[in-house]
This record gives C-alpha cells, structure tokens and sequence, in this order.
C-alpha cells in the first residue's frame, strides 16, 4: 500500500523537534551539528532570535492578504536588495523553482516585445539543478530528473561544464540567455572560475543574450559575498534567489535589471502567497544581517578556518577523503568511500552533511556558526572517517 505521504524522498531515520543555532535536537535527546542546515536554507541558524522576533511579531498583526493591495514589508525588502545588488526590481515567489519559472517567463518576454519571437532558448549546463518543475527539470535536462516526465518543455540547450567549444557552437540566432549557478550545488558544490564567469557575461553581451545567474543556493551570503558572482566582479541581468532569503521560511525572488524585466507589465505573472507579509518580514530580518559587510568578513574568515581544517582531515583519511572543494561557507569533500556511506557515518557521529552528485558530502552550516563549532564540527567527521575505515579493515580481514 502506498505510504499515507507520496513516497519521493529517502528519508534518514531521524526527527527532529528543537532547533538551536547550529544543533539539531532528535526525539530521543541526541544533539546533531547541523551542516546541512535545511540545504543551506537556515543561513542563520535554528531558531535565530532576531529573526522568530521578525516571524512572531508580523504574525500578530497580519499574515496574508494577496497582492490585490499593497504590501509594506514586501516594498521594504524590495528596496533593501535593490540597494544591495545589481538589480533595478524583483519579484518575490516561495520556492527557487518559482523563481526559474519566472527567469524563463522573463527572458521570452523580454525578446517577444523586442520583435525577436524567434529568439527563445536558453542555454544550460550539465549537472545544474534548477527546481523540479516542468521549466525546471528541462533547465537541468538530466535523465535522472527528466525520465518519464516527457514531452518536456522545450527551449533548452545543454552543454558540459567548463566546454567552452560547445558552449560557442550552441549559441544561434535564436539563443536568448544563458543559465548557469556560479557553484553548483546539487551538482556537487562545482564552483565556476571567476574568469569563466566573466567570459560568460562578455559573451553574452557580444551576442545580445541574457545572462540568468542562479544563486538559489551560493547566494545569500553563503560564499563570503552577498551573492556569489560578486567574486567575478560582473553583473547578471537577472538571479534567481530563494533558501538562504527566508531564513528557513518559504521565500523567494527573481531579481532583474531593467532592461531584463520590462516586458513583465501588469497582468503578465502572479503569486497568491508570493512577497506575503510574513515571508518579507523574515526576509528583511535576514538581510539585515546577512547584508553587513561585518557579518560577510566573518563568512570568510571562518570559511578559512574550515577549510584549513577539512583540509587536514583529507590528508588524515585518505581513504575515505579525496579533496575538499567550494567555495565560503559552501563547502565540498569529494569521497573515495561512496558518499552515501561517509553521510550515514556522521548520522552516527552527530553530524548531519548532505550528500550531492559527483560522489561529493556537503557541508553548508549556519553562516553563523561558531569557531567552536567548527572544531566540533571537524572532530566528529574525523569520528565518521575512522568508522568507515575500521569497517574497511574488518571487511578485508
Ligand atoms: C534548491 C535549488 C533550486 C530549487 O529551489 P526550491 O526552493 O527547492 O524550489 C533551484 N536552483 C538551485 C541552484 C537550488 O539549489
């Protein structure tokens, strides 16, 4: 008989009920160091006072009324990334795959009103992960996401990652944008060379395409900059944002320039729940934080404490360990063991990663985690690795 809840997710056989800072608390008592921290969606933590002050208060006064009338807090966050990005405007969603639907919308939009109908694909790379929807899925054109779910939308391109002869050779005349995650996540924390980057936006701009970046998960603060492509010292035309946004409440956004957004006149996309006033409460709560070039020079210096560590747990472990990669707080240990397994070890040593592609172990805690809790952190991989080579050694004898 079919479980009572749709059976899509392999569950690890934990439930929490209490969330502190960077901890995790299991029915039965156990405390988890959290480096998964909702796949980088609690960028500040469990139960962040600031931010339960933020829920909290506007959940008193009011939760919901439609963008039938206008939204104050919804405004307030608005004005707050646009004075903090690239963007001239933003549309707020739930979800990162609300924020790709809207990306996608936009760029067609945007080239219909030019008189260039024609002009609707998009270029996307293997291994991207962009949300599950219908836009989504044809986005990230993998077999283990698209399989069965054909006809798929059509539009999309896919090159491999880092081919810079197959990216020049799927640009034609009816190439509007391309879509890429400056690191990708799902992907296996795969961060994008600055200078790659950089090419993409100079080839954007010769052709007259649309550069869509995806900082669903690297943005936010999680690699030492607000949003990731700031390292590159380019602009996109438009981001897809959500995660880390809301702290841990469903928020999202597609930011734009615009140029980009200009077609998106009145009655052209829409939301009930989009920019409520309690998801913009909580996500003003969060930039407020998260935007402080204080709180930014923190991410760093403790991503480089982190990263010294991991290091040196690599060189330790080599068996289990291959390298670590990422970039911030958006980190990588690309295993020899098989990711799944070094996963379940740290289950057992109190330590909660998220496994990716690539045979890669993420780790994306808290951004506020603490110089203890990174040492905690580093003690109880250490635990998981030597697990898994005793069982290797007993396996062999
Ligand atoms: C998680 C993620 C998405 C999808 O976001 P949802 O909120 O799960 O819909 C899209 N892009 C990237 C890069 C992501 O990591």
């Amino acid at each position: 008989m079919i479980p009572s809840v749709l059976p899509t997710y392999n569950r690890a056989p934990m439930t929490f009920v209490k969330g502190e800072g960077s901890w995790l608390i299991e029915a039965d008592g156990r405390r988890f160091l959290d480096l998964g921290a909702g796949i980088a969606v609690n960028a500040l933590g469990h139960a962040n006072p600031a931010l339960v002050a933020a829920l909290t208060d506007q959940a008193g006064k009011l939760w919901h009324t439609s963008n039938l009338y206008q939204i104050p807090q919804q405004q307030a966050l608005a004005d707050k990334l646009v004075a903090a990005t690239f963007a001239d405007t933003v549309f707020f969603t739930n979800s990162g795959t609300e924020a790709c639907e809207l990306a996608v919308k936009m760029v067609r939009k945007h080239f219909h009103d030019a008189g260039q109908t024609d002009r609707t694909d998009i270029i996307a790379f293997e291994g991207s992960f962009h949300g599950r929807s219908a836009a989504g899925i044809a986005a990230a054109g993998s077999e283990k996401m698209t399989k069965g779910f054909g006809p798929l939308l059509p539009g999309f391109k896919h090159v491999a990652w880092a081919d810079h002869e197959g990216l020049r050779a799927a640009i034609d005349e009816n190439t509007a944008a391309i879509l890429i995650e400056p690191v990708q996540g799902e992907g296996g924390i795969r961060p994008l060379p600055d200078q790659c980057l950089k090419g993409l936006r100079d080839l954007c701009d010769e052709h007259g395409m649309l550069l869509i970046l995806d900082e669903v998960q690297c943005g936010v603060g999680r690699t030492g900059k607000l949003f990731a492509h700031e390292w590159a010292g380019i602009e996109p035309d438009i981001m897809m944002v959500a995660k880390g946004i809301g702290g841990g409440f469903p928020l999202g956004a597609v930011l734009a320039t615009e140029n980009a957004a200009s077609a998106m006149v009145a009655g052209t996309h829409g939301s009930t729940y989009g920019g409520n006033p309690l998801a913009c409460a909580v996500g003003c709560a969060v930039m407020d934080i998260v935007a402080e070039p204080a709180f930014l020079a923190d991410v760093n210096r403790k991503a480089g404490l982190f990263r010294q560590k991991l290091e040196g747990l690599v060189a330790s472990h080599p068996s289990v360990f291959e390298g670590v990669r990422g970039a911030g707080l958006m980190l990588g240990l690309q295993c020899k063991a098989l990711n799944a397994d070094v996963v379940s070890a740290g289950y057992d040593a109190l330590v909660a990663t998220v496994p990716a592609a690539d045979n890669v172990v993420r780790l994306l805690p808290p951004l506020n985690i603490t110089d203890d809790e990174i040492a905690e952190a580093v003690t109880r991989l250490e635990a998981a690795a030597t697990q898994l080579e005793r069982a290797a050694e007993s396996a062999r004898t």
